[in-house]
Order: structure tokens, then sequence, then C-alpha cells
């Protein structure tokens, strides 16, 4: 016991959307690969989701100084992923979790007490700087650099009546005034939280109280890398105190794992459904870079009105696809709905749909040739580092703002926001398999070279985890845990 205090100890609280627990749990892996002892708090009805459709426990049964935990979100499961409901979440959590983390810390029952929390910023209210014991906080923002400056900008472009966007706005309309992105972001490209029409909307004002919390705690790590977000963080230094940039997190952990290539059972898959590898079968047997990959992430909800002009701009693109068509992706479809008899030929011959995809494997296939997303940050990272082009169809949250530096500032895709009829989509395809696809590819490879160097022996981000390790054994060793 003496040993294990005297050890420093890290623990970990995503909040409860796989959009977050999936970084998270690749820089618990990351941690406990350097020895750290890590434990990792899950809510219920994720990590219970988690342990039923991967390797969760195995992977991690190697470290033995790494623990799981799980705590309640104080909601009965239906509310699992649904970002509708997120005030009643974020409500419920503080009101119910927080309480019980604060004795689960006080109790022992976390282990010994943290020498930090790695608490993700997007709920910050969860641990109270003051309450004793004081544990210091690093904060853990899962959204890309450029996202969380715009959400950071908020008050001030409201301040200034930019903001919020209302009812028969111009979304073209530059916004001004935002270091670092003149010239770049208009208002459609703003996080989706500002198109609420009044600056009093609660998830508005949530956004960006969060925001504001993680730029205030003692430091911000960010799942991006300096080459690809470096004037951006430049601006961000100015507001935060300390930032760690250890990412992209899928690649860095690849090239700190030991051995070549880990088996698939080994690969560090973090999704919590039944994974549908069928598909790699599908495209062994497709030509080179012939195939787009389509996926809208974990939560996004489409209408049945977009759904069907996404099949039909698919089909007649021509052009191969894969798609993943989760249960819950169309509002109100019906399981027993078929396919369409215009849309049966072409999606027989070309087509290929999957309820969940092993994403970061079906990226890296020779088959890919281009990336139809939603821009959710793992997803534009993971598009990265494989080196595929992007079709940028963004709907909440920081999608928004990712899409436009994907397409203004990285020129790494296009852009089609906002926008969703079959002509548009198979003309964006045939872009960026076909008509764009030179000048895409040189600098998307130019890109995910750069994205593989920062996480290699000496690069940006494998050097900022580093520090922040050392960092972490800093504090234990000058005892700054205040009893
Ligand atoms: N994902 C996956 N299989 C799929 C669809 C998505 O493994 O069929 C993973 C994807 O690799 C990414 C995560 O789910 O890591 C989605 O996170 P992202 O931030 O892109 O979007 P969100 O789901 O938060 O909207």
């Amino acid at each position: 016991m003496e040993e294990e205090e005297a050890e420093p100890h890290v623990l970990m609280f995503p909040f409860p959307a796989l959009g977050h627990v999936n970084p998270m749990l690749k820089l618990a892996e990351l941690l406990s690969l350097s020895g750290l002892r890590v434990t990792f708090l899950n809510i219920h009805t994720i990590h219970q989701r988690l342990i039923l459709h991967t390797n969760l426990h195995s992977r991690f049964s190697r470290f033995p100084k790494f623990r799981f935990h799980t705590i309640t979100d104080g909601l009965p499961p239906a509310y699992i992923g649904s970002l509708t409901k997120l005030s009643v979440l974020t409500q419920s959590m503080e009101a119910v979790t927080k309480p019980l983390l604060r004795q689960m810390l006080l109790s022992g029952e976390l282990g010994p007490i943290p020498t930090c929390i790695i608490l993700d910023g997007f709920f910050s209210f969860m641990v109270d700087s003051n309450a004793k014991p004081r544990i210091p906080v690093l904060c853990f923002r899962t959204v890309s650099a450029c996202s969380f400056w715009a959400y950071s900008s908020i008050p001030k472009l409201i301040e200034e009546g930019q903001l919020p966007v209302r009812g028969e706005e111009d979304m073209d309309r530059m916004i001004e005034g935002v270091d670092g992105m003149e010239n770049v972001l208009r208002c459609r490209d703003l996080p989706s939280f500002s198109r609420v029409g009044e600056q009093t909307e609660p998830i508005l004002q949530y956004c960006v109280d969060q925001t504001i919390q993680s730029s205030k705690t003692q430091s911000l790590i960010l799942n991006t890398f300096e080459e690809l977000e470096g004037p951006i963080l430049s601006c961000l230094r100015k507001r935060c105190r300390n930032i760690y940039t250890i990412g992209p997190l899928n690649a860095h952990l690849k090239s700190r794992l030991p051995g070549e290539k880990s088996p698939p059972e080994l690969e560090s898959s973090n999704g919590y459904r039944e994974v549908d590898r069928s598909c790699l079968a599908w495209l062994d047997a497709q030509p080179s870079k012939s195939v787009v990959y389509v996926s809208f992430g974990s939560v996004t909800v489409i209408g049945d009105d977009q759904f069907r002009e996404f099949w039909h701009g698919l089909v007649d693109s021509g052009k191969r696809f894969l798609w993943v068509v989760r249960p819950d992706l169309v509002a109100g479809k019906d399981e027993e709905d078929g396919v369409p008899a215009e849309l049966e030929e072409g999606t027989r011959e070309r087509g290929c749909m999957v309820g969940w995809a092993p994403q970061e494997e079906v990226l890296a296939h020779e088959a890919i040739g281009g990336f139809l997303t939603h821009n959710g940050w793992n997803s534009t990272l993971e598009g990265i580092v494989a080196g595929v082009p992007m079709i940028c169809w963004p709907q909440f949250a920081d999608q928004l703002t990712n899409s436009r530096f994907v397409s203004e500032v990285w020129k790494i895709g296009l852009d089609m926001k906002d926008v969703c009829d079959r002509k548009t989509v198979a003309k964006m395809v045939n872009d960026v398999m076909e008509n764009r696809r030179n000048e895409l590819m040189g600098s998307v490879l130019k890109t995910a070279k750069l994205a593989l160097t920062s996480v290699e022996e000496g690069g940006s981000s494998y050097c900022d985890l580093e520090r922040m390790i050392n960092d972490i054994q800093l504090l234990r060793q000058q005892r700054q845990v205040i009893d």
C-alpha cells in the first residue's frame, strides 16, 4: 500500500459518448504503456456496451496497475448517446454523479487519492477545484483546436452582435475578429449551437461555459498535432496556461504498441456496437482506391429523405461505396424497408452496407479512395492518418468548423455542408474520386505524413506526451495533493 501511495496515480473520466470515450481510452492505454497507475471511470451503461462488443478487458488486463470502475449517470439506460437530451444528462450528472464521485474518492474505492484527474472538459463541473481533497485537474477536450477556439470566441462574438445566428441570416456572411480564422470562418462554419437564435439558449450557454472552464484549468489536453493546427494553437496558448497536443491518438497509440502489427483481437477498437467485419472481405475484392467509405459516426440521425438522396447520389456517381447504416441512423426507418427497385442494381453491383464497420481498418484498406464523413473529430483524424481525401457533411457541434478547416485550410477534402441532394452527392463523389483527385491526394498524403511524424520518437506529439507524463510524475513528487 505504501508503495502504491508513493507512485503517481491518474484518474480518467470521459464524458459518456463514444466520440469522447474512444480517445480517452486510447490515452489511458498510452499512459499505462508508460507504466503509470491508471484508474478509468466510466458511466455504467456505456461500459456495459463496450465490454459486450470489444476486447476492452483483455486488452487492459495486460497492465497490472490499470483498473476500470463504473459510476451511474442517474438516468435510465435509454438515454445513452442521445445529444438531444444533453441538458437532462448534464443536470442528472451534476446532481447524482458528482457527489457520488466525491464519495468514491474519499472512501478510497477508486484506489489511492489520485495525483491528478484527467477530466473530460465537456463536463468540467464534475470536479470543484476548491473541494477537499484538492486534486489537480488536467482537462481533456476531445475536439479540434480550431473548433475549441471557435467556441472560445463565442462570448466576444455575442458581445459584438455577430452572434447568435438568427432566422433569415445570410449564412455565408464572414465572421470577423476571430484571430487565426480571418477570411475562413463563415456563419455556417460556427459550432452548430450558435444557430439557436437566442444567446440565452441553454445548450449555447452550456457549451460556452464548459469552454471557458476548460481554458482556466491547470492544463489542457488536445487530440491534435502542432503541424496541423499550429496557428490556432498559438492563439489558444494566449488563453490557456499549458496545452499538451498529443494526437492523433489513434496513430500515437499504434506507434507505441510493442511489436510490428497487433492481431485484430488486440486492435484498440472502442466501439459499442457489433462490428461487421464482412465488409473487409468485400473490400478485398475491390480494385485499389476505388471505394468511397461513407459513415456519419455514432450519434448522427438523418431523415428518410436525406437517406434517399445520399443513396441515389452514391448509386448515380457510378463509384463503389461502403456505407455504415446504423440501425438508428435514419429517423423512423422501418427495419423491414427493402432496397428501392431503382437502386437495386447499382447497390448490388457496387455497394456494401453494414451496421457498424471496423472504421480504422477500413480507412487503411487499399481499396478505399475517399471518405464521406460527418467530420466528428475522431473520424476526421482517422481519415487524415489514413491519407484519404474527404467529402464533408457535418451535422452538429464542432463538425461544422472541422469541415471548413478540412476544405479551406488543410485542403484535404470538399465541404458540402447544409446541402443534401443526389446531384451534389454524385458530383462531390466524382470530384474526390476523379476530377480533383490529384490536388486532394497531394495535400492529404502530405498531412498524413506530418501526422505520423508527430507521433514518432522526437515528434511534436510524442514529446508533448512525454512532457505530460513527466509533469504528472513531478506533481506526485511535489506532493501537490493537499488533503
Ligand atoms: N466508428 C467505427 N465504426 C463505424 C462508425 C464509427 O468504429 O462504423 C468509430 C470511428 O472510428 C470513430 C468513432 O466511431 O472513432 C466516431 O467518433 P467521431 O468523433 O468521428 O464522431 P461521433 O460519433 O462522436 O459523432
